[in-house]
């Protein structure tokens, strides 16, 4: 029988014909014509309940631009592939390899929604060697480097997997007495709560009392992210014994502003949930319109220390263009050597 969050997941619009169906109040003829278009070449995938709240915020929304297919994911030719090099650190059997003590395992190209933004939908949308499933290659990988502690379930989306078959990964890992870490980064606390259950909470539970420490990451960009079903989701998380942290990419016309992000950051944190990393977009094909220069970023972010504490601020960090890997985006010592600081107004003061 399918549990609530899968009835939620089966239940998303996925085609061009669905998009067309519930949104055809929302553009003209042309207009529609032009985003359902944009489905052939990047795949649309958008649960119920978000799909109802961007019909009420309208177009304009921060949700309708992060999740409603546009023309220039097609049009704008701008932008790599692969941004942040995973094929250039991809060791087969589900494995990038890019930090020596931690590992990203990708066991699934499946998310629960389509962000239009995403740093890999070229390779999600191509379904992509990379994913090709092979655990046995990753536990022997895992043997043959003692070096790494972490495993960060990334993908797709690793909550998209059945608490069983993430059991049986958990189980499998922590066979291997160097693992001592493990994270999942997930988009599902704010676009299907539901998936917040009693199987999922319990399997975090048992997985905390065999590894030194759990942590779930949750991808958020902007309040209106945010209803009641999604801070029970949130609260949920907050009681067990693992960390919660955020993840936020800072995204043109979403959230580049310091009161949106201050606002989201605060939300987070009354949840009991850590800012932990602000990502500078990547330059990924078809998602260059939500690119915005690092100069304007790191104005943005000195802002936020006037206006909260040091421990409510997350990391800004970028992903060095070709997989060299993330490094602090707000020292300008780490991007190009630079004698130029910002200030908490924004401005420029060169040493
Ligand atoms: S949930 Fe993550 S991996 Fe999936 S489309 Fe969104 S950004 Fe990409």
């Amino acid at each position: 029988m399918a549990t609530d969050w899968m009835q939620d997941y089966q239940g998303a619009l996925k085609s061009s014909g669905a998009f067309r169906e519930f949104f055809n109040e929302g553009f003209d003829e042309n207009e529609m014509a032009d985003r359902s278009s944009v489905i052939d070449t990047y795949s649309f995938l958008l649960p119920k309940k978000i799909a109802e709240r961007i019909k009420l915020l309208g177009r304009d929304s921060a949700l309708a631009k992060q999740f409603l297919p546009h023309l220039d994911e097609k049009t704008n030719s701008a932008g790599m592939y692969d941004p942040i090099g995973d094929k250039t650190h991809s060791k087969g059997g589900q494995i990038i390899h890019r930090y020596e003590n931690r590992i990203l395992f990708a066991p699934t190209t499946v998310c629960p929604v389509m962000c239009r933004y995403c740093f890999r939908k070229n390779e999600l949308n191509e379904k992509d060697d990379l994913f090709n499933a092979d655990f046995e290659k990753t536990l022997q990988y895992l043997k043959e480097n003692p070096e790494i502690e972490e495993i960060i379930f990334t993908g797709g989306d690793p909550l998209v997997l059945s608490n069983q078959k993430i059991i049986f990964y958990l189980n499998a890992f922590s066979e291997i007495k160097t693992i001592k870490y493990i994270r999942f980064h997930t988009r599902f606390v704010t676009t299907i709560p539901s998936r917040i259950d009693q199987g999922f909470v319990s399997l975090l539970t048992e997985a905390s009392k065999k590894f030194e420490s759990v942590i779930v990451a949750v991808h958020t960009n902007h309040l209106e992210e945010f209803d009641s079903e999604v801070d029970a989701a949130f609260l949920k998380l907050k009681a067990l014994p693992i960390q919660l942290m955020s993840q936020t990419v800072l995204l043109k016309g979403v959230n580049d502003s310091e009161t949106v992000l201050i606002d989201l950051f605060k939300k987070l944190i009354s949840l009991g949930c850590r800012p932990y990393y602000l990502h500078h977009p990547d330059e990924v094909k078809g998602g260059m319109h939500f690119y915005l220069p690092l100069e304007d970023g790191r104005k943005i972010y000195a802002k936020l220390r006037n206006k909260l504490p040091g421990w409510a601020i997350p990391q800004y960090i970028i992903d060095i263009p070709g997989g060299h890997g993330k490094v602090s985006a707000f020292n300008p010592e780490s991007y190009r050597f630079s004698r130029e600081l910002i200030t908490l107004d924004g401005s420029i003061l060169k040493l």
